[in-house]
């Protein structure tokens, strides 16, 4: 049963009642996290003149596209930025997740007929002005065309306020179908919604645009500090080559060109080391071998593909071998928070959930190995998006903020690299609230 809209707010105050430790922010950036936000009309057309969501990787939406009724993916802000209002929030940085029917609409106070700026994008739930609301201003870069016609926001897009280049290099994964495809990912079937659309959508990017976009980045901006390459997973072969082969020359040409001008991320399959070991010859300081979901029982059903090719234990095995590649605080994986409470195979006491992934964190961060994770966005083009369409409890969100928070000062682990600074008012990761969180030993 939907909750009723006007308990929402009062959802929200009991929440951060019950975990007086985290911060009111965390609060409500977890829980529009896995709700998404609406836009009032004016909203959007006030949004239209700032940096417009590009859907770098996955849809991140809540929605198909086709039942955007006002066209919301078209206006849509890559992020927003709470700041103030009767709540006095910090800074706080979320990833625009597109639902029109969210509790949670971003509107517009004050008038602005002419354009002068007197209007104000703010925050309300249950029609109660939370916070004020900033849009991230469009950089130079993206008003620029490449020389084959292309933009920039195509092939080179940021994220994170502007922090992180974002290089989806393999628009879709080799891992077809459901019986292969992870089911809480939609990279192949957004692939296919946004050429629906007519969005430029390039499958498989060159090298040549990559450096190009690049370019025109590394001349016109300071903000950016790390990129990340991902894609697909590669199962078979693509252009001839395989998974390290593959995503590694674009590293190798990308520092070849601009030695030391970003931080380089990896997010790929947890490889065998010597393959592994390829990323990190191509100047890549960070891997992302992602395992998504720790519990045994369900990674073999979440992760249908990953588990028949390569294994959990061998997934965690290579996770520990990539460390001694790239030093333990330089292996970050992934995973998906929420998937362990997906319908019908999922834990379905909280108390359960956070057991099974705090296992996983105890895991990995006493052998120095720091996963992060992102809030899971049930997106409808999926299996546990069909499934469970209200996506986890809020309740687990929060007690998953405290056991990473718990278990990352546990162990004393430096603050994950390649994030930008930590602490609330200050971390741009969008994505979830870990590095809102953290507590960085002294
Ligand atoms: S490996 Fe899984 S999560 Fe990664 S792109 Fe393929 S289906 Fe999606």
């Amino acid at each position: 049963m939907t909750q009723a809209p006007v308990e929402r707010l009062r959802t929200i105050e009991a929440a951060a009642a019950l975990h007086p430790s985290l911060p009111r922010e965390a609060v409500i950036k977890e829980d529009m996290l896995r709700t998404g936000m609406a836009f009032s009309p004016a909203a959007l057309e006030l949004a239209a003149r700032f940096k417009a969501k590009a859907y770098f990787i996955f849809s991140f939406d809540l929605v198909p596209l086709k039942d955007m009724a006002n066209r919301e993916h078209w206006s849509a802000p890559e992020e927003i930025w709470l700041e103030g209002g009767p709540w006095g929030f910090r800074p706080t940085i979320i990833s625009v997740r597109l639902n029109p029917d969210s509790p949670y609409v971003i509107d517009v106070e004050g008038a602005d007929d002419n354009g002068d700026g007197d209007a104000q994008a703010v925050l309300k739930l249950d029609g109660e002005t939370l916070t004020t609301v900033r849009f991230p201003p469009v950089p130079e870069y993206y008003t620029r065309t490449m020389s084959n016609g292309k933009k920039v926001i195509e092939i080179a897009p940021t994220i994170e306020w502007g922090y992180l280049v974002y290089l989806t290099v393999f628009r879709i994964c080799q891992y077809f179908g459901d019986k292969e495809e992870c089911q809480f990912c939609d990279i192949n079937n957004n692939y296919r919604q946004q050429i629906q659309e007519g969005r430029p959508y390039t499958g498989v990017k060159s090298i040549e645009e990559i450096l190009e976009a690049l370019d025109i980045i590394a001349s016109t901006d300071s903000a950016s500090h790390a990129y990340t390459i991902t894609g697909g997973s590669v199962t078979r072969e693509l252009k001839g080559m395989g998974e390290a082969d593959f995503y590694a020359q674009y590293a190798e040409a990308i520092e070849e060109r601009f030695p030391g001008r970003w931080i380089g991320k990896m997010v790929a399959q947890a490889l065998p080391k010597e393959e592994a070991r390829k990323f990190k010859d191509a100047g890549i300081q960070i891997y992302h071998p992602n395992y998504e979901i720790w519990d045994e029982r369900l990674f073999s059903i979440i992760c249908p593909g990953k588990s028949r090719y390569v294994g959990r234990g061998e997934w965690h095995r290579r996770i520990l071998d990539a460390a001694e590649i790239f030093g333990p605080s330089h292996v970050i994986p992934n995973f998906v928070a929420g998937i362990e409470m997906s319908k019908p195979h999922g834990f379905t006491e909280v108390e359960d959930a956070i057991r099974s992934t705090g296992e996983g964190l105890e895991f990995f961060m006493s052998r120095g190995v720091c996963p992060r994770f992102t809030t899971w966005c049930a997106e409808p083009l999926t299996t546990l998006g069909k499934a469970t369409p209200g996506g986890a409890p809020l309740e687990y969100h929060l007690r998953l903020l405290e056991t990473w928070r718990d278990t990352h000062a546990k162990y004393k682990l430096p603050v994950p690299p390649g994030y930008g600074d930590p602490g609330m008012g200050r971390a741009v990761f969008s994505v979830s609230s870990f590095m809102d969180v953290i507590t960085a030993p002294a």
